[in-house]
């Protein structure tokens, strides 16, 4: 039995996995012989951004792990049926209380969500404030607005500091 991130029995029919060729495909996938579900492992998307208001960029102190008590991007998962445009928007409101505006695409970065968590493909935009009432909530204890040079060193996450290198690469004045 190959282990394939500790998964051995199909979810929707329990059937044990196994790891081999599936129809139409080059490549060896996890897949299930009872009810041809095949366990893609793609990754999950998210969706984030570097927030400026008034030279300064929002981070957001994580309440929750991995990486509990270090300063994020906000973010999060993009749930099934919603652009990632809108996952922003919606995040920003769950966990900041802050109505925000996309100016632009920043980039995208790949990662995992801790040490051995799930691969993570993180879509990061540039946004701006345009209303709301500063708060923070669910899985977010504290707001931070930082100028490019005071960005602390604990970032949670490598995709945290390739975002911001990739923002600060674009040149501020
Ligand atoms: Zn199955």
């Amino acid at each position: 039995m190959t282990d394939h991130r500790g998964w051995t029995h199909c979810p929707r029919c329990k059937t044990d996995l196994a790891f081999g060729p599936i129809a139409g495909e080059e490549q060896d996938r996890l897949n299930c012989s009872g009810c041809e579900l095949v366990l893609y492992d793609n990754p999950a998307p998210t969706s984030c951004a570097v927030i400026v208001r008034n030279g300064r960029l929002m981070l957001t102190l994580r309440g929750i792990e991995p990486h509990k008590g270090d300063w994020d991007l906000p973010g999060g998962y993009i749930e099934v049926g919603e652009h990632p445009e809108e996952a922003l928007v919606r995040e920003m409101r769950e966990e900041t209380g802050l109505e925000v505006e996309i100016t632009g695409m920043l980039g995208i970065f790949l990662d995992t969500y801790g040490d051995g968590g799930t691969d993570t493909l993180n879509i990061c935009y540039e946004a701006g404030v345009k209303g709301g009432e500063e708060a923070p909530a669910s899985d977010v204890i504290a707001i931070g607005w930082f100028s490019p040079d005071e960005i602390p060193a604990n970032l949670a996450f490598r995709n945290t500091r390739e975002a911001l290198d990739a923002w600060l690469a674009k040149g501020r004045d």
